[in-house]
């Protein structure tokens, strides 16, 4: 595979594509996304659906979501059903494996993406916030976890869940975020240890993501950013990739993401100097 930077968005996915497409790996596979109505999780959805796959999607937004489906039924997916709510509610995250179970009886990759709202600014001391974050960004990642497990096991399937570099190295302005995507770090890598003990063939790939450029990410951080963000839809394919691949972590874009990585143990402070210069801290107002 050629490095991104001599290749444009649409060449680098054509490689994966044909990567994935040559080995028929997800044709036919059920697949759960989740906060599949904006961003890389809708792109995620139509990469799935012209794979072939059947895909299950969920988020708030009935309307957002019934045209992403509607979508994916063009591009060919073997089936599109969504179920809407908020993820606060634990009993949303069961019900939508147990939606995945009636549908079509089994799971093969359950991929965990969505995020609550949070403000990007210096931490204003809200504790209710972080309770309430944790529990749509960390928690319900957990239950439907939990839920989908004796599945997954029978599919020996996979399990995908979205992180950022902000749940790997301290960036600033978003302590409440960062929090809960911390703690999806602790618990899926004990949990990838588990399995493997246990011989279990389940497999776990935590997703570092750089700053891409979603809609949401545009407005709320482009401001700070002094570059541009990655394209969602090379960034979606990745993650379906690097879970087909059963790979353990992915770095997307890998310079950008793995080389903070490699420095963070070795030169914390050095970093955490770079971390603040690569930002426009002067765009940050105190609201
Ligand atoms: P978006 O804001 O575009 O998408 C978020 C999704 O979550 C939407 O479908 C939204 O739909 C849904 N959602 C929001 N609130 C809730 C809720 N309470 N319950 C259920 N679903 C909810 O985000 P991105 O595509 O930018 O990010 C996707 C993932 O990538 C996230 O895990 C994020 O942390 C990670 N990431 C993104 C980066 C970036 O720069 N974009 C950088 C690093 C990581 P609705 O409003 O309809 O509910």
């Amino acid at each position: 595979q050629m490095p991104f930077k001599t290749m444009t968005a649409k060449g680098h996915m054509r490689v994966i594509i044909m990567d994935l497409h040559r080995d028929n790996m997800l044709k036919g596979k059920r697949v759960i996304v989740t906060g599949a109505s904006t961003g890389i999780g809708e792109q995620m959805a139509y990469h799935l659906a012209r794979m072939g796959a059947h895909v299950l999607i969920t988020a708030r937004t009935e309307a957002k979501l019934q045209k992403v489906v509607t979508r994916c039924l063009e591009l060919g997916a073997a089936s599109a059903h969504f179920i809407n709510g908020s993820m606060e509610d634990m009993a949303l995250a069961e019900d939508v494996v147990k939606e995945a179970k009636q549908l079509w009886g089994g799971l093969d990759m359950l991929i965990l993406n969505h995020i609550g709202y949070t403000y990007f600014n210096y931490f204003d001391g809200d504790v209710e916030h972080i309770r309430k974050l944790l529990e749509i960004n960390f928690l319900s990642y957990v239950a439907m976890t939990v839920s989908a497990l004796p599945m997954l096991k029978e599919s020996g399937g996979s399990i995908l869940v979205v992180s950022s570099t902000a749940g790997k190295i301290g960036i600033p302005f978003v302590a409440p975020y960062s929090a809960t995507k911390f703690a999806l770090d602790g618990f899926f890598s004990s949990l990838r240890q588990e399995l493997i003990i246990e011989n279990i063939s389940v497999s776990i790939t935590l997703c570092i993501l750089g700053h891409i450029a979603t809609e949401t990410a545009e407005k709320t951080v482009s401001h700070v950013m002094q570059k541009p963000g990655a394209p969602k839809e090379v960034c979606a394919l990745e993650i379906i990739k690097s879970g087909a691949l059963r790979k353990r972590e992915l770095y997307y874009p890998y310079t950008a993401v793995r080389i903070p990585l490699l420095i963070r143990d070795w030169a914390p402070e050095f970093l955490d100097s770079l971390t603040r210069n690569s930002l426009n801290v002067e765009n940050v107002k105190r609201s």
